[in-house]
């Protein structure tokens, strides 16, 4: 590996992991509509949602604000329609708004136990850090929230740039604002897809985390735990 001066990381499920699961959102969803909705139900699998729509909606899902509230909602939507709720569609669309409202409060996010300790012992080596994420621009408060953004450089939240991931653009943007050549670069994130190949596509390593190990055998550095990148490093 050529001489790395940078870690950038995923956000989501790699930095930081929703609190409420899925019974919490069905409680939530529950309360809002003035139903009873079954907890132990699962919810739709997130990965399949977005690829699905990918056709429809391009890589647009995390491009802006009203399309990452939009992907969310019609993703809680499509839930409750699963879940045989026989109401109106608008009235499901609220209800699915007000969760992704519930989700953008920085207390429903907790850093993963070592990420803080991570981000620590890489500043400590005198490393650059960021973060490229698909998401809002309530990113940055949520980070801010749990001292996550203490030892990054830079936080490039999709909406904000106006486009996404595993689009190029994202990658290289947040490359320029670092002053970083691709080389000298390790990108670390939870999907094979947005991550990995997004990554790949300019030159960055990636490398996946796969804290269940459940990923199949997959062309690229992966980890169990971020603590595992500072071995990477050394290497
Ligand atoms: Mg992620």
């Amino acid at each position: 590996m050529d001489t790395i001066r940078a870690i950038l990381y995923d956000a989501g499920r790699t930095l930081v992991r929703p609190k409420p699961q899925a019974p919490e959102i069905w409680d939530f969803l529950a309360a809002q509509l003035g139903i009873e909705l079954a907890r132990e139900r699962k919810l739709p699998n997130v990965g399949h949602f977005f690829y699905d729509r990918l056709g429809r909606d391009g890589l647009g899902a995390y491009d802006s604000d009203a399309h990452a509230r939009s992907f969310w909602a019609e993703y809680y939507t499509q839930a409750l329609l699963d879940a045989d709720v026989d109401l109106p569609r608008e009235t499901l669309l609220s209800a699915s708004h007000a969760v992704y409202d519930w989700y953008q409060q920085p207390e429903q996010w907790e850093p993963y136990p070592e990420a803080l300790e991570t981000l620590r012992l890489v500043h400590e080596r005198g490393l650059r850090q960021g973060v490229i994420s698909d998401w809002g621009t309530d990113l940055v408060s949520i980070l801010h929230a749990h001292e996550v953004t203490d030892h990054l450089d830079f936080v490039v939240a999709s909406a904000a740039v106006g486009t996404a991931k595993p689009h190029p653009d994202i990658f290289r943007f947040a490359l320029a604002r670092a002053k970083l050549e691709p080389a000298e670069v390790i990108y670390v994130g939870d999907s094979y897809i947005s991550d990995v190949l997004g990554a790949r596509g300019v030159g960055i390593t990636p490398v996946l985390i796969d804290r269940e190990g459940t990923a199949p055998a997959v062309d690229c550095h992966v980890v169990a735990s971020l603590l595992e990148l500072l071995g990477l490093i050394d290497a």
